[in-house]
């Protein structure tokens, strides 16, 4: 007898955007062969949990039937492009959102064994169009025979907002808008999240700006890019194989080098840009199109049905009448954009049927709240997050709302590892767990995701966190500047140090 494993499976979503037709499959197979529940990811996919190995087939093909894939949402290729979801500026969305799927398309793997063993050799025309390979050899033009040393992550912001935390990523881009119109994008390279508790020469990393680019330059600085790191990262130290070690290694000018070499073109200097937050806006927005967007705060990123909660079911009624799309959001919200006029109502009245609030109804505190899954799914976990974390907010925010802190929003984060996934090293105060109930405790992070956060306490449980927060929110709230953030504040009021490069991170 075999045994009964059970496997995560992880769907590409580029940019985040999903038709009602795609939530309603992802929903259904979330039941008949997940856990029964939805995850929506930092990096804007979905995951389904629990899938029983005799079940996997199934399941990835029919996600294929839907025009989306499990291709490259795992391994050591480029991951799911992340993209402002972006309700405001419709146009400018359109046309980011759009990269975003041409890059994915770019570095999509070219192997035919995902389709030989997952869909019987079947191609399935999907949203990615997997390129078809030629001829009888295997031809990878741009992973070569080996892949990459390790994941590669690409986000796209549109200031102001910098939702995707575009320098958590190993390439960024980001938005230049000018008159109205896309000019181009700003190009960071070498940030990421993950480290290694105990070993100094692992580090979470911002990623630098080295430049301006045109959009029809986009695909081809990816592409130099992610080379660079085939032929130059890391491959003998796994723990050090992120492309952010590679620049950190050779340098930011041997890269920049190497990358207009490669392009044979040079880039511009980099454009001025302005990033205010890292959050999302919840509530109703109307579009310069005339349509509504509404933004859900969703638990941990959590679609299920509990007690008095039909998050999951609610949604499946939403999207059997809903005729714009959803989007999933970097901070594991969602937002139903495209809603028209005549729909709004029909939508409102869905909500309340199922007990789904627009937000409104968490304090400033959650609704700026990232964890990662932890356990009991993730094999990584040394401590709980998604799980935990919700109690712990429970005590916090009556604290919060003492001190008259209720509407301020802090951008808190949990991780069961120090692998980073809800990229906590961005967070103005973070847990990161070391075991159970233990975790080390960071604060100091931009607001707007462009500094990192700094090591305050090592293996702190609740009792310890609740002790050394009150005093803190109680200085925060006495003697905050106007307008001042709390990572602004802890870092100006001596608590830790400001962290602009990972290098110093451990220092
Ligand atoms: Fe990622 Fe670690 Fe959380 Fe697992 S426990 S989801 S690896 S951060």
């Amino acid at each position: 007898l075999e045994p009964s494993y059970q496997f995560m499976l992880r769907v590409v979503t580029p940019g985040g955007v999903s038709s009602p037709e795609q939530w309603l499959v992802i929903d259904e197979l979330a039941d008949k062969y997940g856990s029964g529940s939805i995850r929506l990811t930092t990096r804007q996919a979905f995951q389904l949990h629990g899938v029983l190995k005799w079940n996997l087939k199934n399941t990835i093909h029919t996600i294929n039937k839907t025009l989306l894939t499990t291709l490259a949402a795992c391994g050591d290729v480029n991951r799911n492009v992340m993209c402002n979801p972006n309700p405001e500026q419709s146009e400018i969305h359109a046309e980011v959102y759009e990269w975003s799927q041409k890059i994915t398309k770019h570095l999509a793997p070219r192997t035919p064994a995902y389709h030989e063993i997952w869909l019987d050799g079947e191609k399935i025309v999907d949203s990615l169009e997997i390129a078809k390979v030629e001829g009888e050899d295997l031809v990878e033009p741009i992973y070569g025979p080996v892949y990459l040393p390790r994941k590669f992550k690409i986000g796209i912001a549109v200031p102001p907002s910098n939702d995707v935390d575009v320098f958590s990523q190993d390439l960024g881009y980001i938005a230049i808008v000018e008159k109205g119109k896309l000019a181009g994008f700003n190009v960071t390279v070498g940030g990421g999240m993950g480290m290694s508790h105990g070993d100094p020469n692992t580090y979470p990393q911002l990623g630098r700006v080295i430049g301006f680019i045109t959009p029809d330059q986009v695909l081809a600085v990816a592409e130099k890019t992610v080379t660079i790191q085939r032929d130059y990262g890391n491959r003998s130290v796994r723990k050090n194989a992120r492309f952010k070690y590679t620049i950190d290694r050779h340098g930011l000018e041997w890269f920049v080098d190497e990358l207009q070499e490669r392009l044979g073109w040079e880039l511009q200097p980099a454009r001025p840009f302005t990033f205010e937050s890292s959050g999302d806006r919840y509530g109703w927005q109307k579009d310069k199109n005339g349509r509504w967007n509404l933004t859900l705060y969703i638990n941990s990123g959590r679609i299920a049905d509990t007690d008095g909660l039909q998050l999951k079911t609610g949604l499946r009624e939403i999207a059997k009448i809903h005729t714009g799309d959803f989007r999933l959001t970097a901070n594991q919200n969602l937002m139903i954009a495209g809603i028209t006029t005549a729909k709004k109502k029909q939508i409102i009245e869905l909500l309340g049927q199922y007990g789904i609030a627009e937000a409104g109804n968490y304090s400033a505190l959650r609704r700026s709240a990232l964890s990662c899954v932890a356990l009991p799914t993730c094999g990584l976990a040394m401590a709980e997050a998604e799980r935990y974390l919700p109690t712990l907010l429970d005590k916090l925010e009556p604290i919060m709302e003492e001190v008259g802190l209720k509407e301020d929003e802090i951008n808190i984060r949990m991780t069961g590892c120090p692998n980073g996934c809800a990229r906590p090293a961005l967070g103005e105060i973070a847990f990161i767990g070391k075991s159970l109930g233990k975790y080390n405790m960071y604060m100091g992070a931009g607001f707007a995701g462009d500094r990192l956060s700094k090591l305050y306490r090592e293996n702190v449980g609740e009792d310890e966190i609740i002790d050394i927060l009150t005093p803190i929110f109680k200085h925060y709230a006495t003697e905050r500047e106007k307008g001042e953030h709390f990572g602004d504040f802890v870092v100006r009021t001596g608590y830790v140090k400001p962290v602009y490069n990972g290098l110093e991170f451990h220092s």
